[in-house]
């Protein structure tokens, strides 16, 4: 049988890694040139972990993983007011959290390819890939460079939020995307001072509306996420003019330790809108959407890369012992299905944890500083994690 993946994210490696052990012919489309090197430190718990640890590639995710001991929310001059204890979150979050930079979580996954037999995946870079053709017989896609059509039984479109598969099959991104409000930024620096002072803890300005916050990496480097409120009309694609202006103009007055951050921000980071996907199918004859293009959390939910491991094993598990063309369409219903409610309860979770995450006034940022101050206190601690992962907490 053989296979089409179009995205090489998370959820597109882990994918064609499985497809490829479990005996299929496997090619992937990836658009940018390279993996790449973009985005900020995630936690990688719950349904991903379980996942992870099935098929073999948790070592390798754990070697890549950082020490994370607190989550610190500090005013302008960078003095502590709220300090969750990461320890007792992961306990509550069923014992075992990962932080991981998503570079690295891509980057484990890619790896992992390595574990197929040769030739059996064939990963192309540089290659945007879309499909042109769907029905009972197979599908065709366009891709690589120069481009040529490939043909399979069944087309995985891995491409993420903004997904042009997604557009094909379904129709336009309005219909299926929910923006909550506001725009995130992600980009690394290096800067040694900065470094040796935020060790092993996560520091988020306690701020009204926006939040900055950065993570100590190895080798001197800091990681910074800039999220800020926006309106609908900025929620949207912003393809005009410099993102470091923009995160400059938003992020002015949080201290020293910010400017320092947008002083080495590069002129177009990681940027993008924080939203969701929400639609009511996810295949359609041969082809299946997986990952961020049919059901994106956002970063709210913090589960974005645990579910794209986890989605693209249970697909596998579904898949990959179908061996007729004929068994392709169930195999994308009974996904879809068992799928679907662990999607559904991340987003839930996702949009509960958005007034907290981004406080809109002086009320709500005391309110979420009285809650982390007392989360040491047993049914407390349950409620705090509960917010941040949902049902995994309980
Ligand atoms: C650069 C980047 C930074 C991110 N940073 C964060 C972060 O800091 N925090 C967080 O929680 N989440 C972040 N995310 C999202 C998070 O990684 C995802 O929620 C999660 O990993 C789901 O992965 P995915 O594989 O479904 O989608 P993605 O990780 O978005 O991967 C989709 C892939 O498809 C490729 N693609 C798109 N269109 C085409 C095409 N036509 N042809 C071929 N390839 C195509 C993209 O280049 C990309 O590699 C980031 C995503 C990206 C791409």
């Amino acid at each position: 049988m053989r296979a089409i993946v179009i995205g090489a994210g998370i959820a597109g490696l882990v994918v064609a890694r499985q497809l490829g052990l479990a005996g299929w012919d496997v090619e992937v489309l990836e658009k940018s040139p390279a993996p790449r090197p973009d985005g900020y430190m995630m936690d990688f718990f719950g349904p991903g972990v379980a996942a992870a640890e099935r098929i073999g590639l948790y070592p390798r995710l754990a070697a890549a993983a950082y020490r994370v001991d607190a989550a610190e929310y500090v005013d302008m001059a960078g003095r502590p007011t709220s300090r969750l204890d990461y320890r007792r979150f992961a306990r509550l979050a069923g014992g075992n959290v990962l932080s991981l930079l998503r570079p690295d979580l891509e980057r484990a996954a890619l790896a992992a390819i390595g574990d197929v037999p040769p030739g059996r995946v064939r990963l192309r870079y540089g290659a945007p890939g879309s499909l042109v053709w769907n029905d009972d017989d197979g599908v065709r896609a366009a891709g690589g460079s120069p481009e040529k059509i490939l043909a399979a039984d069944v087309l995985v479109g891995a491409d993420g939020l903004h997904s042009g598969v997604r557009a094909l099959l379904f129709g336009p991104e309005e219909q299926y995307l929910r923006p909550l409000g506001m725009r995130a930024a992600a980009f690394i620096v290096k800067d040694y001072r900065l470094n040796a002072r935020f060790r092993d803890r996560f520091v988020l300005t306690d701020s009204i509306g926006r939040v900055a916050g950065l993570y100590s990496l190895r080798s001197d480097e800091v990681a910074a996420l800039l999220v800020y409120r926006c309106g609908a009309a900025e929620a949207g694609e912003l393809t005009a003019g410099s993102t470091r202006e923009r995160l400059r103009r938003e992020f002015s007055g949080l201290g020293s330790t910010v400017d320092r951050l947008l002083e080495l921000c590069p002129e177009q980071p990681y940027d993008d809108v924080v939203a969701q996907i929400v639609m009511p199918g996810w295949h359609v004859g041969r082809a299946v959407l997986l990952g961020d293009a049919c059901g994106a959390v956002s970063l709210l939910a913090g589960q974005g890369g645990s579910l794209a491991v986890a989605g693209a094993s249970l697909l596998v598990d579904l898949l990959g012992p179908v061996v007729t063309p004929a068994g392709v369409g169930p195999a994308l219903a009974e996904f879809e299905r068992r799928w679907r409610p662990a999607v559904e309860e991340a987003q839930a979770a996702g949009r509960r944890a958005a007034s907290s995450f981004l406080p809109s006034n002086r009320i709500r940022r005391l309110l979420r500083r009285l809650v982390i101050r007392a989360s040491h206190v047993p049914g407390i601690d349950r409620m705090v994690a509960s917010r941040i992962v949902g049902k995994i907490a309980r």
